[in-house]
């Protein structure tokens, strides 16, 4: 951390008086964390854009899901997307994470590098969108690859351009949320523009980074034929770097974070796709020699 700033921080034995704090398991939630408090605006943006601190919803341990072997899973609070499908609508805000010290995220990833070595795991960073603050990310990703562990970014890549070439060359795997295949759908599912996605898709290549893309297949909004197409062609232009495409199947257990924080809810009704559907879309992928899980 630079020396010029200084941060009131909270003990352990303060945070465990926290009623929140207390509600957390030991694998998981925020425990272990040293918690900056007491941040005036002007520390908080000098120390975001030093990533000396990041601000954190959650993390946990896990295995084969957000890349290969045990894993470390940060979730990073603030995203500029509003997916309708979105299963974490708790994680769109930055102020509502927690600030974490680099150099304690830095000591979690060091206490457990033997279990990531041994099980060719490592360190995911997702989110919300963790490209949001990339001076953390970064320096926690060359920290972890100095320890000789696995990196991995979870992303839909439309902040991509927040992320310089030099950091690329620190992320071994990135799972790539291709949300729709054109501009128009793309907008309706996530408020957002495709175009970052396919320029950052194209970037990972060039940097020889792996890619998982993710695609999300919900009856009535991303299915057509033509989106997934489109979608699929995407993933083709992207090259040897694609190992893999999840087509992951809509489902409504986001829907409870919806109701609790009060957000209309534009997928209230909707259904997960049928096993036919499925088919359909998977063989449209493996026409275009994509691998499909
Ligand atoms: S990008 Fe992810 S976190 Fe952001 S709105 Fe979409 S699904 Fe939610």
């Amino acid at each position: 951390m630079s020396e010029s700033i200084q941060f009131k921080t909270t003990q352990p034995h303060m945070l465990k008086t926290n009623k929140e704090y207390a509600s957390q398991t030991l694998m998981g939630g925020l425990s272990g964390f040293e918690s900056p408090i007491g941040l005036d605006r002007r520390d908080r943006i000098r120390a975001l854009k030093s990533g000396d601190i990041g601000f954190v919803h959650s993390w946990d341990i896990n295995t084969s899901v957000d890349g290969p072997g045990t894993r470390m899973t940060v979730f990073m609070s603030g995203c500029p997307l509003r997916c309708q499908y979105c299963q974490n609508p708790d994680t769109w805000k930055m102020r509502d994470g927690k600030p974490v010290y680099f150099d304690a995220m830095v000591k979690k990833i060091e206490r457990y590098k033997e279990l990531f070595k041994a099980t060719g795991g490592g360190i995911t960073f997702s989110g919300g969108e963790s490209m949001m603050q990339p001076a953390f990310v970064s320096r926690v990703f060359r920290a972890t690859k100095e320890m000789g562990v696995h990196t991995c970014l979870d992303t839909s890549g439309f902040l991509g351009a927040n992320y310089t070439d030099e950091q690329l060359d620190d992320i071994d795997l990135c799972l790539l949320d291709v949300k729709s295949g054109d501009e128009a759908t793309y907008k309706k599912v996530t408020g957002g523009i495709l175009q970052p996605t396919i320029d950052f898709g194209r970037r990972l290549a060039d940097h020889n980074v792996k890619i998982w893309v993710r695609f999300v297949l919900v009856p009535g909004l991303t299915d057509s034929e033509e989106n997934v197409e489109n979608v699929a062609r995407i993933c083709e232009s992207f090259g040897d770097a694609v190992e893999h495409v999840d087509v992951l199947g809509f489902h409504q257990l986001g829907r409870p974070k919806w109701h609790e924080l009060r957000i209309p809810y534009p997928l209230e009704d909707a259904k997960g796709p049928s096993a036919k559907l499925r088919q359909r879309v998977v063989k449209q992928f493996e026409d275009h020699g994509l691998t499909v899980y």
